[in-house]
């Protein structure tokens, strides 16, 4: 009976060390997206589970690899994922993931949520070392609960809800951490894309998702003033 003790206890080991390592991210100490996904199945089932959805991405991340290279680049995603990783893994003892290129994701009980925005300030300006070169970046937040309203929202509905608050505390700036609400989702930008046909020029802009013209299209050009029919 102790050999199968002994036994299943290992295979238990075992399967643990596998999780740990099929869930580890390639470029930061962090979790990657197959545990991100994982975690989110259980957001808010019950109080043991966490119920805020933070989401957080860097900013500028294009023109730091255009200036400086891939490599540059994946060095402050490593920088980023170490900060999570000290300050909310070790320090708060939360989970956060790194889930694709420069976007980040944490999972928290709403009673740590302060202090994940207080400290969250850091990335108003982080450094991040490479080569003899020191970059600075930065990475806005934004979040929701599964406790807003009566019903729990689903955990794609949740990722949804915490980006479009994400997109409104890239406009507030980096360190930022911004709350989803109704309201928000108002105020969340659409890309409306358009080439002229008389002068060939191509206009885009960002248009609040409330007054988005029904045939989502403009209605001349900026240019040439040729109305578009
Ligand atoms: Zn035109």
């Amino acid at each position: 009976m102790k050999h199968i003790q002994e036994a299943l206890n290992k295979l238990y080991q075992t399967a643990q060390k596998t999780l740990e390592l099929v869930y580890q991210d390639d470029k930061t100490p962090l979790q990657n997206n197959l545990a991100f996904q994982d975690a989110l199945t259980n957001i808010g089932r019950n109080p043991q589970h966490p119920d805020v959805l933070v989401c957080g991405d860097l900013n500028g991340f294009k023109s730091i690899n255009d200036q400086f290279g891939h490599d540059a680049g994946d060095a402050v995603i490593a920088q980023a994922g170490r900060i999570l990783q000290t300050l909310f893994v070790d320090g708060l003892h939360i989970r956060a993931f790194h889930i694709s290129g420069d976007e980040f994701a944490l999972l928290l009980p709403k009673q740590q949520l302060q202090a994940f925005i207080q400290q969250a300030q850091v990335f108003a300006k982080a450094p991040a070392r490479h080569e003899k070169e020191t970059i600075l970046f930065g990475m806005s937040f934004g979040y929701a609960s599964t406790d807003h309203g009566t019903q729990i929202p689903s955990p794609p509905e949740l990722k949804s809800r915490a980006e479009i608050a994400l997109q409104i505390a890239k406009q507030q700036g980096a360190g930022c951490c911004v709350g989803w609400s109704e309201e928000l989702s108002a105020q969340k930008l659409e890309t409306l894309r358009q080439r002229c046909p008389t002068c060939n020029t191509t206009t885009s802009c960002s248009v609040p998702a409330d007054r988005l013209p029904t045939n989502k299209q403009l209605k001349s050009c900026p240019i040439c003033e040729q109305p578009f029919s």
